[in-house]
């Protein structure tokens, strides 16, 4: 909700202030869904509300619970008909992390990637962000008793592409009269949009940065990431540099495993040099993520050729994780989100 709008329209109804900070309250700490969950507020000003204030911008179309456990996906929809995917996962025990769209499909277009087929639709709003949080927190509150811990802005688009509302949208989660998440709980992952890097170093040092790297070679990053054209690697790792060396943060570099493609012993130690001339491996978490199939001529690698390579990044003197593949079941693991 645009509280800004709806500050204005309880000033000029002559509504005293408190009950702006009621709304507010509702909306950010209760997870109230609906104005009728406002009861703070008299019920003739919740009825004239409802009619000039949706109470959320994004509606629960559909909710899928993972049956293998540790995940949840949930269908949004927008008001101009369009459907957005978010994910909750359960990393670690009682640990939720959220994964949020950016945008209605993705202008990137990477081919191993469900949303990157679908092309960009538009980009959404920053209340259309904050609300997905605020609809999966109401969730989770309902269902467990439990919270959101994390958000990663990971799920459908680039998040740089709609730069500004995903600012707001951070501000919004990490304010503490609002969401108040610290923001060294909030990741922002980019296939690598230059400009963007530099803008959210300035602007978010304490939040973490994570970019979907896939291939250290120009050649095959250009088909595997098509941005790498617009921002190839020398400009990439010029920025990761100048990152680390003004937050003095780690990067979390993603690397989606494609069999016979990008996982071979020579790309491991291609993937090592082109880190180690961005910076010390110190400042590398690499998430190695087994392909999750979304269609297409791609492949995952059996399990011991995802250990080997694994192995040879921990050997390079890299902190690695492999990713669980969490929401598999339900078309909710990464790279599986589709929308409309
Ligand atoms: S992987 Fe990310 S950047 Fe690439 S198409 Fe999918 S959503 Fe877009």
């Amino acid at each position: 909700m645009d509280l800004k709008k709806l500050s204005s329209f309880l000033e000029k109804e002559g509504v005293p202030p408190f009950r702006l900070k009621q709304v507010r309250d509702a909306l950010y700490k209760s997870f109230a869904g609906s104005w009728d969950e406002v009861a703070a507020l008299p019920a003739p000003l919740r009825e004239k509300l409802k009619g000039e204030f949706r109470f959320r911008s994004v509606e629960p179309a559909e909710t899928q619970v993972s049956k293998k456990g540790g995940a949840v996906k949930f269908a949004f929809g927008l008001k101009d008909g369009h459907l957005i995917e978010t994910v909750l996962l359960n990393l670690l025990p009682e640990k939720w992390s959220l994964c949020v769209s950016t945008q209605v499909g993705c202008p990137v277009r990477c081919p191993f990637c469900a949303t990157g087929r679908k092309g960009l639709k538009r980009n959404l709003s920053q209340e259309e962000i904050t609300d997905q949080f605020l609809a999966a927190a109401a969730y989770l509150r309902k269902s467990s008793g439990q919270k959101i811990n994390s958000v990663i802005f990971m799920g459908m688009g680039e998040p740089f592409y709609n730069y500004d509302s995903v600012a707001e949208a951070i501000r919004a989660m990490s304010d503490p009269e609002r969401i108040g998440l610290g923001q060294r709980h909030i990741s922002v992952s980019t296939a690598g949009h230059v400009p963007g890097i530099r803008r959210f170093a300035k602007d978010f040092p304490q939040c973490n940065l994570a970019v979907s790297l896939h291939a250290s070679e120009d050649v095959l990053r250009n088909e595997l990431v098509p941005l790498n054209r617009q921002y190839p690697l020398s400009q990439l790792a010029k920025a990761l540099n100048d990152y680390i060396f003004s937050t003095r943060r780690r990067v979390f570099v993603e690397y989606v495993l494609l069999d016979g493609i990008n996982n071979s012993r020579s790309q491991a130690a291609k993937l090592n040099s082109w880190l180690r001339s961005v910076a010390a491996p110190k400042y590398f978490t690499v998430n190695l993520i087994p392909y999750n199939r979304t269609g297409g001529p791609y492949k995952a690698p059996a399990k011991d050729r995802v250990k080997v390579f694994a192995g040879l990044m921990e050997e390079f003197g890299f902190e690695v994780t492999v990713r669980k593949s969490l929401g598999d079941d339900i078309a909710g693991a990464c790279g599986q989100l589709a929308g409309k």
